[in-house]
């Protein structure tokens, strides 16, 4: 365990002692306070041992109290478990280098882990999730505070990456918001908007129609307007992602893996397709669409890969209503959900269907965009930006969500071993969380904490049982 002087120590229990008069984290900071005064009184300057705190992080985890001692958490929780203080470093092993596996190479990286980061086709290739164009960020997400508080957190980690590399990958054009039947969805995340400053505006139809006149408003009742919105180009982030990590010091390997026989609750190694194996203290599989196939028994059909079309069509020659400064993401919420971005990387006018294709394989399928699909873009286009009525299909591609029952994430242990650990199910909406997704993931990971149960496993079974 490392030294620790007893001016640091002081330190450590000044900043204990500050957050003991919060009442409701008293019980939990007091245990701590006796165990670190005792420390010290028995004439060992080492501060709280890493297995107390551990003992405690995961104490607070399980309650679910999880912006608990926002000081404490920040400094105590770095000096006395980081693990650049651990004499030896610990080895992980993430399999997949989409959105979720390489921000969590890159997060763990940088907390000081050994880390192999492994793809089968590369990142954000083309049967991968991560392997479109674009990708939306939004903030608007009905009653789920957990994810517009992942959004705000991961806006500001591509914008603090985007410094760090010299590089523009976030495209704000805002985001608009067209609900035809009922604005609940938009209404609940309002104040969670509020909460992690991310603006946002109510237009009236009336308004909306004035700004944005190359959209014909019909059948819109509501219409919002988020300011922070934007897109990523996704499979170019990726590999900006991987190109940091190796340049940072991470290894990367383009082959296939598998874990190999789980043993007394531990993963020891994984095979991989040129027929060797590769072992590490940690494993996270953040393979898509491909988790349950790997983990039938564990995953299975919890996540189910759906073909989802995407279509780009051609504006007319020299027309600027349709660019991004012009205008923003929309999302139309009717009876569909449909969306798209406008500018997209000048490949076209896109537009996406959110609801649920067919279910598809995704390394044997064929990738044929659906045609049913096309027929429904093509008159929606018509309907709803009438100038582009005729407007040529310049390209379409079939994709893959990965989706879960509940559109949730899983991010969890496998049941039968603590140090692996798989993390998938972005159900559609999993891009534009993969700088904070990452980073959560790396400190459960380094600090070996339990899953945030909203995205545990057991969520699917305590159902199954009620
Ligand atoms: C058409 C479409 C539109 C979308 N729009 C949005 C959007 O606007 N905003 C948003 O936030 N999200 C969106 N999503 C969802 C989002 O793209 C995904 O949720 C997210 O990219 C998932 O990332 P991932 O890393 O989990 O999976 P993936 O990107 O699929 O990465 C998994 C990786 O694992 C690798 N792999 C698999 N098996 C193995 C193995 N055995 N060995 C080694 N490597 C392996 C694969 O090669 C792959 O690179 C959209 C998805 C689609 C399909």
């Amino acid at each position: 365990m490392p030294k620790q002087s007893p001016a640091a120590a002081n330190k450590e229990i000044a900043l204990l002692r500050s957050a003991r008069n919060d009442i409701k984290k008293r019980v939990f900071v007091q245990t701590l306070m006796s165990k670190a005064m005792k420390k010290r009184h028995a004439d060992q300057p080492t501060g709280i041992s890493r297995r107390a705190f551990l003992k405690a992080g995961a104490l607070f985890t399980a309650v679910g109290v999880f912006d608990v001692l926002s000081v404490f958490k920040k400094k105590a929780l770095v000096s006395a478990t980081s693990i650049k203080q651990t004499p030896k470093k610990p080895e992980v092993v993430v399999i997949g280098a989409g959105a979720f596996g390489g921000w969590t190479a890159l997060h763990l990286l940088r907390k000081g882990a050994r880390v192999t980061l492994v793809d089968a086709w590369g990142p954000g290739n083309s049967r991968a999730s991560s392997g479109g164009d674009t990708r939306v960020i939004r903030a608007i997400y009905g009653p789920d505070q957990i994810y517009v508080k992942m959004v705000a957190r991961s806006v500001q980690l591509w914008r603090e990456n985007e410094k760090r590399w010299n590089q523009k990958l976030y495209t704000r054009t805002g985001a608009l918001w067209m609900l035809q039947e009922n604005d609940e969805f938009v209404r609940t995340s309002l104040p969670f908007l509020r909460e992690y400053a991310l603006k946002f505006d109510e237009l009236s139809p009336m308004k909306a129609r004035k700004r944005f006149p190359q959209i014909n408003f019909e059948g819109v009742k509501w219409v919002f307007f988020e300011e922070e919105a934007g897109y990523i180009p996704a499979r170019h982030a990726c590999k900006v992602v991987l190109d940091v990590f190796v340049a940072e010091g991470g290894k990367y390997l383009q082959l296939s893996a598998k874990p190999d026989v789980i043993k007394h609750g531990t993963l020891h190694d994984i095979a991989l397709s040129d027929g060797s194996t590769l072992g590490a203290d940690h494993f996270v599989f953040a393979c898509g669409s491909w988790l349950g196939k790997i983990f039938p028994n564990e995953i299975g059909d919890l996540i189910e890969p759906t073909r989802q079309s995407v279509y780009y069509f051609g504006t007319p020659p020299g027309d600027h209503r349709f660019v991004d400064e012009n205008l923003p993401i929309w999302i139309d919420f009717g009876e569909r959900i449909l969306y798209g971005i406008p500018g997209d990387g000048r490949r076209g006018f896109k537009i996406a269907d959110d609801t649920r294709g067919d279910p598809i394989d995704p390394t044997s399928d064929e990738r044929k965009p659906s045609h049913e699909g096309f027929e429904i873009a093509r008159k929606y286009l018509e309907f709803r930006f009438p100038a582009l009525k005729g407007a040529p299909l310049l390209e379409a591609r079939a994709c893959v969500y990965e989706n879960t029952p509940d559109h949730h994430f899983i991010i969890d242990r496998h049941p039968r071993a603590r140090n692996l650990w798989l993390v998938g199910g972005g159900s559609g909406h999993g891009f534009k969380h993969g700088p904070a997704l990452g980073e959560m993931v790396a400190e459960a990971v380094v600090a070996e904490t339990p899953p945030n149960p909203f995205f545990s496993l057991t969520r699917f079974f305590l159902h199954e049982q009620n």
